[in-house]
């Protein structure tokens, strides 16, 4: 295979041991709680493989993803003891094929609930599974009186050992937001009507708020790619985006660039189109806001974002500066996933999600055990 960094527009990195450091960051933080992983999303764009497999050397042992698809994808490479999440439920049909797979679906209705007990009365073998509740987000989960039901029903008891009774908490960013509290007390109104079984409430926020909040189980996502949750979390950065220089211009004051010739020169400018587009997910939303960073310099957009280039102002770097084939820092240590989500007018979780397939991707590897053993030796 050839060096994918001279015929793709722009390098994506991707730091495993940042990653796996971030994780071990909450662990430490969360005191004996124990440690998921969300990974829905190809690991919030990251890649899911690769995530799974370092924290899994790790340690990590809880995955979360959204759909039966993303988990069947995952099977194989997960460690054996470790269980694989369905988040978004049970979807009729599925449940032979969750089941043959080992795959743990999270139960957010009653109809979801009685077809899992009769997949596991019909093969004759209890069948594990997540119970969501509801404790005021109203997107998924069951409501309080279902949950009293089922928790009375001795026959689904018997069919369906709880892995798990969670909830999902809708303003966890906001540590100030009397909704946490709120919701954190209706969870526990609801988790004691099945005594024992683990409990997990925590995003990558919740995780961060007080100890009440942390359940038995904890299902980060964002703060394990290295965004920050919340305001000075300082995450490791896991993201480094750097795209190419494919051409440069002197334009005269007065002429315009890009579709809709929308930014105007006021003065002779230097201009550099850059190999990144809305079509990678750098979105239109950046177009005349926003920058890139290159010798420490910060170079404006300038013009409309197109499906495959945009446009920068590099008038202030010195007049010798042969920037043509070069890269700049799209996402890095001047430009963080945050700040490229505000300048978009979104949230870090979109920037990540929405990073292209057209990419080059390299993984820094996240030091293992067997490594540390090699270097020993
Ligand atoms: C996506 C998701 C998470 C992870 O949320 P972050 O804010 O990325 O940490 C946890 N739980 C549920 C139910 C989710 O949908």
């Amino acid at each position: 295979m050839h060096d994918r960094s001279t015929t793709a527009g722009a390098v994506l990195t991707i730091d495993l041991a940042a990653l796996v450091s971030n994780w071990q960051r909450l662990r430490r933080d969360l005191h004996g709680v124990l440690t998921g992983a969300v990974v829905k999303a190809d690991a919030y764009g990251l890649g899911a493989k690769p995530v799974v497999q370092a924290l899994g050397a790790a340690g990590c042992r809880h995955f979360f993803v959204a759909h039966l698809d993303e988990a069947l994808a995952l099977t194989d490479i997960l460690p054996q003891d470790a269980r694989l999440f369905v988040l978004n439920g049970l979807a009729p049909g599925a449940e032979g094929l969750c089941a043959r797979h080992g795959v743990v679906p999270v139960l957010n209705s009653v109809a979801q609930a009685r077809r899992w007990q009769r997949e596991a009365e019909h093969l004759g073998q209890p069948l594990g599974a997540c119970l969501q509740v509801d404790s005021g987000m109203s997107r998924l989960g069951v409501s309080a009186a279902e949950a009293a039901l089922l928790a009375s029903d001795t026959a689904f008891r018997a069919a369906v050992p709880l892995a798990m009774v969670m909830s999902h908490l809708a303003c966890a960013d906001d540590p100030a937001d009397p909704a946490n509290t709120r919701q954190s007390a209706a969870f526990r109104r609801l988790a004691v009507l099945f005594p024992g079984v683990p409990r997990s409430l925590a995003n990558s926020g919740g995780c961060l708020l007080s100890e009440t909040f942390h359940g038995d189980i904890a299902r980060p996502g964002l703060a394990l790619y290295g965004a920050d949750p919340v305001t000075g979390a300082h995450f490791a950065p896991v993201v480094h985006l750097a795209g190419r220089v494919i051409q440069t211009r002197t334009i005269p004051a007065g002429a315009a660039v890009g579709y809709g010739l929308t930014w105007q020169a006021a003065a002779p400018a230097r201009i550099a189109t850059i190999a990144v587009g809305y079509a990678d997910g750098w979105l239109r939303s950046l177009s005349n806001a926003g920058a890139v960073w290159y010798q420490g310099q910060r170079l404006p957009i300038v013009g409309r974002v197109s499906m495959d280039s945009f446009g920068v102002d590099i008038s202030s770097l010195p007049v010798d500066t042969d920037i043509e084939g070069a890269f700049v820092e799209l996402i890095g240590p001047h430009q963080s996933l945050e700040d490229v989500a505000r300048d978009a007018g979104t949230i870090a979780y979109e920037i990540l999600t929405g990073l292209g397939s057209r990419y080059a991707r390299h993984y820094r590897p996240a030091v293992t055990p067997a490594m540390l053993e090699e270097v020993a030796l």
